[in-house]
């Protein structure tokens, strides 16, 4: 029966590779994005513009290696929301800065991505090339939703108005994090 269950897990984990590689491939038709997004403190480069995709209103890197590029910083208690759990904080991982980048997140609808570190926009700087003319961008901005380009969804069936409560919090949590200035 063991061997049943782990077969039907692989099962699953494989559907939802494959149903991002689809998005990816879909969204990589629509914009390229090509660059790198790193710490705007320091310039610790935290990985490929091209990994960078969100859920509700959390973005992130979707690494699976990325907890090595920054240090974790976990709660006691974990904050418990309708749809994830907030379980701490995410601080650059160079040694000479480590600034707060954003949080630690594990969603409940979607443990197979979890944890997720979602980035405040404004503790990020991205290396931005347009690929019409080779050009190349330093974007700095306060909030995501002004980033001059798309960024793909996690999965194809998120929805931007799916916006409740919960996703309100993250919004806010992303963008400016209590005791910023
Ligand atoms: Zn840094």
């Amino acid at each position: 029966m063991s061997g049943f269950f782990q077969e039907s897990l692989v099962a699953e984990w494989t559907a939802n590779l494959i149903k991002l590689a689809i998005a990816q491939s879909v969204n990589a038709k629509t914009f390229e994005l090509t660059g790198e997004v790193s710490c705007r403190a320091c310039g610790y480069v935290l990985g490929q513009l091209a990994q960078l995709c969100r859920h509700g209103d959390s973005y992130f890197l979707n690494q699976r290696d990325f907890y090595n590029r920054v240090e974790e910083k976990p709660f006691d208690t974990p904050e418990e929301y309708a749809k994830s759990t907030l379980i701490g904080e995410a601080h650059c991982g160079s040694k000479e800065c480590r600034v707060r980048l954003g949080n630690i997140l594990s969603l409940r609808d979607y443990p197979q991505f979890s944890p997720i570190y979602p980035l405040k926009c404004k503790a990020v700087q991205i290396k931005y090339i347009d690929n019409t003319n080779e050009k190349e961008k330093t974007i700095m901005k306060k909030k995501w939703s002004t980033v001059p380009f798309d960024i793909p969804f996690l999965v194809d069936d998120s929805c931007p108005n799916d916006a409740d409560d919960d996703n309100d919090i993250f919004y806010d949590a992303c963008d400016s994090l209590p005791g910023d200035l």
